[in-house]
């Protein structure tokens, strides 16, 4: 294992009707602004109970984060906090919601331009958040990530500030959810536990049984999902899963590639295609094209998530990385990038980029702009 610090703030309230805590988790005296997605808390009944427990307080609301949190919305609620002493915010949403907050968070102490500190790629000074998720996918609850986006010039980047200082995980606020939305989050999830896992062996045995076992729930319950995704218990497993994906516990000591994130963030600047479904096309695409280098984790993951074990190395390397497109298909996701209309003019701007900021992702810093043309060439059918 590699040194490291691990510090995860976040306080976890998991389960039915604990919405209702929030009273008890905001200090009185804050000015709280609640923000919002499109609506989807308006129909499911997730904003009566939020209201209702937030009663008496003193609350203003945002409303319309939308996927893939705009920078020009990020930036009108900034104003808006500024305006109003705003000194605690709770999202109340999926990723999008909660990672726009993030923005926010460090967006309304700051003096500049808020899209300054999304190219800086960090913020400390914060105010304190508090999330109210309502689809597992991103662990953004859980973890001090956010993604923000500018449409206006087709970007994407990452950004890194504070945890949330708590998070409100319940399961049946997921039963609205589009089928959509669900295989979307579910191939989000196993791809950041693969950004974290599917990189060098024998780093440690213990985050790869973490992981492993995470791996291993997805497989199990997406297939259940489908059939019922009203389940109590079943969704508390995926949204577990989702947080424990991407709140640091797998990632102690070990290395973290990401490529195929940061190829998926560029389709979804190009083209406007949700981070889930960009993951499933991407991440067969990065297996195929790296699968000499890693040929021994996906032989253990083969074999580990899976059942592959007979056959020499070579065709239990395809088998897996067939199994895996094979796990995303039967999510109802696209697996190819013509499927999705999307040709080599893309593939050209993504490595120009690429090449542009000298763009060195995955474990060992190698997938450059030209290993990227070599994945995405490989997301073809
Ligand atoms: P999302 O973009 O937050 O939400 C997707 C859609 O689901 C929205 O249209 C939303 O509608 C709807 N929705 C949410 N909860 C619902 C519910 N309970 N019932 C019905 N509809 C519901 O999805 P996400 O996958 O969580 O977030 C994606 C963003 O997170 C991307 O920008 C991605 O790059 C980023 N991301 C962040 C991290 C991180 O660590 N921070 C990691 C991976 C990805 P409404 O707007 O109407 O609510
Ligand atoms: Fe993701």
């Amino acid at each position: 294992m590699d040194n490291f610090i691990f510090y995860n703030p976040t306080r976890l309230i998991f389960g039915k009707g604990m919405i209702a805590q929030l009273s008890q988790q905001i200090p009185a005296n804050k000015r709280i602004m609640i923000t919002f997605g499109g609506g989807s808390v308006k129909t499911n009944g997730v904003y009566e109970q939020v209201i209702q427990a937030l009663e008496g307080r003193d609350y203003t609301e945002f409303w319309g984060i939308e996927s893939n949190p705009d920078i020009s919305t990020l930036k009108k609620a900034i104003e808006s906090g500024k305006e109003k002493n705003i000194d605690f915010l709770l999202a109340v949403g999926g990723g999008s919601v909660i990672d726009g907050t993030k923005l926010i968070s460090a967006g309304i102490p700051y003096d500049g331009d808020a899209w300054e500190l999304v190219k800086k790629g960090s913020a400390q000074n914060t105010i304190p958040l508090g999330t109210v998720l309502t689809i597992p996918a991103t662990g953004s609850e859980m973890n001090n990530g956010a993604v923000i986006s500018c449409r206006e010039t087709h970007e994407k980047y990452p950004f890194f500030s504070s945890h949330p200082v708590f998070s409100i995980l319940d399961p049946t606020v997921t039963f609205s959810l589009p089928d959509y939305q669900i295989a979307c989050g579910l191939a989000d999830t196993f791809v950041h536990v693969m950004e974290q896992y599917m990189t060098k062996t024998n780093e440690s045995y213990l985050m790869d049984r973490w992981s492993e076992s995470i791996l291993r729930t997805l497989v199990q319950i997406a297939p259940q999902i489908k059939e019922n995704k009203q389940d109590y218990h079943l969704m508390s497993e995926f949204m577990m899963s989702a947080t424990m994906a991407l709140n640091g516990f797998i990632a102690m000591g070990v290395s973290e590639d990401w490529a195929t994130h940061m190829i998926g963030h560029e389709l979804t600047a190009l083209h406007g295609m949700t981070h889930g479904q960009t993951l499933a096309i991407v991440f067969p695409g990065t297996l195929r094209t790296l699968a000499d280098k890693k040929r021994d984790k996906i032989l253990q993951y083969g074999e580990r998530i899976w059942g592959v074990t007979s056959g020499v190395p070579s065709v239990r390397v395809s088998l897996t990385i067939e199994k895996t497109e094979e796990f995303f298909r039967n999510l109802g996701l696209k697996t190819r990038l013509d499927e999705a209309g999307i040709g080599d003019d893309t593939i050209e701007e993504i490595v120009r980029r690429f090449n542009e900021r000298g763009a060195a992702y995955g474990e060992d810093g190698d997938v450059t702009g030209e290993v990227a043309r070599r994945i995405l060439q490989n997301c073809k059918s």
